[in-house]
């Protein structure tokens, strides 16, 4: 029997790898719905090739035109439109597996929903665990549902530990080494950053993503999320997580260990193989990546994070820390500042500064519900949104 799998952010960067994969192994998985909220064209063909039962879109508007383009070449997926519909084939009796690529915090309902359903889920969205982790982490645990990380460093940390392990407590484990490319602007000052521009941004040297993730990386917010993923993911504490620089990203994450040894993941820097390896654990499937040429590479380098330049990273440790809330607060306001400055409205470095204003602003609570996480998070935006209203140049 084939395993049916829901794409949740189909029509993005992570969603077409995720199906490429699919398309190399169509005798082991079906596509059970796919999600896009722009690029509708593309999902509409998405639908077709992959014989998708549902398509889902956020407005009624992009449902009318899927529906037709879908009925114009005789395709039998039904669309679903809204939110819920999200939820609805993410929990839905017939799937196996939910790929979450959807970006940003629009992917924490379907993706609880998946938890709540004890499926199989492959995650690449880290802004759910961020804002909801111990939620999130809780529901995964009281329904049995199997969580695989796809963000490629939480993946290679999740190959280098011993395969029983459930956290680090008792594995001999000391610490995990994060690894980081530095983004495009490892190297400049503040001052050098000021004027740099969208397109310098989202042009990162070694991995091709969506833009949100890509400005993440530039400011090193990414790295500073992806701390807060490793916690949650392996029930670690801020300080059991080092974060290590490595400008070729061919090692994508370490596990240290108390006998001395070091085990690493290597590989192309290619989303393909995360992707492949969470379908098929625990067995190994080919996932279209070439084969690592080490002679190619000849050489691998380390150092450390510039903190003084690239103080995002600091934000999110500290929000790491401090706990309750603080990981949603840090988490809205950083998406509210990204856009901003995609839709330049405000200058790079001024991202950072929405961040740290709006932590500022905060009283942290525990968020002991969804709509405790939501509240936070709404507060968080609105804030950064007024703050950028004084800003904005
Ligand atoms: P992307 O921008 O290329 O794609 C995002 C997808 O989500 C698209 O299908 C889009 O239509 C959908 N989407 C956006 N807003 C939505 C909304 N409000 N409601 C419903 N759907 C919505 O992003 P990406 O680069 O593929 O990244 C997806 C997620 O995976 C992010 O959380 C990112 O941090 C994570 N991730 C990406 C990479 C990568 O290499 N691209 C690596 C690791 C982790
Ligand atoms: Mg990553």
């Amino acid at each position: 029997m084939r395993q049916q799998i829901t794409v949740l952010g189909a029509t993005g960067s992570i969603g077409v790898s995720t199906l490429d994969v699919i398309s190399q192994h169509t005798d082991k998985y079906s596509v059970f719905a796919l999600t896009g909220n722009q690029k509708i064209d593309l999902l509409a063909t998405q639908c077709i090739k992959h014989s998708a039962r549902y398509a889902v879109v956020i407005d009624p508007q992009s449902a009318v035109i899927l529906r037709s383009k879908l009925k114009s070449a005789d395709a039998e997926t039904e669309v679903l439109c809204g939110v819920e519909a999200l939820s609805e084939v993410s929990d839905h009796a017939d799937v196996d597996i939910v790929m979450v690529a959807i970006v940003g915090a629009a992917g924490l309902l379907p993706t609880l929903s998946a938890a709540n359903a004890g499926k199989k889920i492959l995650l690449a969205n880290k802004e759910a665990l961020v804002m909801a982790g111990g939620l999130f982490m809780e529901a995964v645990k009281a329904s049995g549902a199997l969580l695989l990380p796809v963000d490629s460093e939480h993946n290679a940390i999740f190959q280098c530990l011993p395969p029983t392990s459930r956290g680090l407590s008792g594995s001999g484990v000391l610490r995990l080494l994060l690894s980081a490319s530095g983004g495009p602007f490892r190297g400049l000052t503040t001052e050098q950053m000021v004027d740099v521009t969208v397109e310098q941004a989202v042009a990162h040297p070694n991995w091709s993503m969506g833009h949100k993730i890509s400005v993440d990386s530039a400011t090193l917010m990414n790295k500073g999320l992806e701390l807060i993923e490793a916690c949650w993911l392996f029930d670690a504490t801020p300080d059991q997580v080092d974060v290590i620089v490595h400008p070729q990203s061919i090692v994508h994450s370490l596990v240290q260990y108390a006998d001395g040894s070091v085990i690493a993941q290597l590989g192309n820097p290619d989303m393909r193989t995360p992707i492949a390896h969470a379908l098929a654990w625990p067995d190994r499937i080919g996932s279209g990546v070439a084969e690592l040429d080490l002679f190619d590479i000849a050489r691998l380098d380390f150092t450390k994070p510039d903190l003084e330049n690239f103080p995002c990273l600091t934000l999110a440790s500290e929000a790491a820390r401090t706990g309750m809330d603080a990981p949603a607060v840090l988490n809205a306001s950083n998406e509210i500042a990204v856009q901003a400055f995609l839709d330049r409205r405000i200058g790079f470095t001024q991202i950072a500064d929405v961040v740290k204003e709006t932590l500022s602003r905060s009283i942290f609570k525990e968020p002991e519900s969804l709509a405790a996480v939501q509240e936070s998070d709404s507060r968080a935006r609105h804030y950064a949104a007024s703050f950028i209203l004084e800003i904005e140049r």
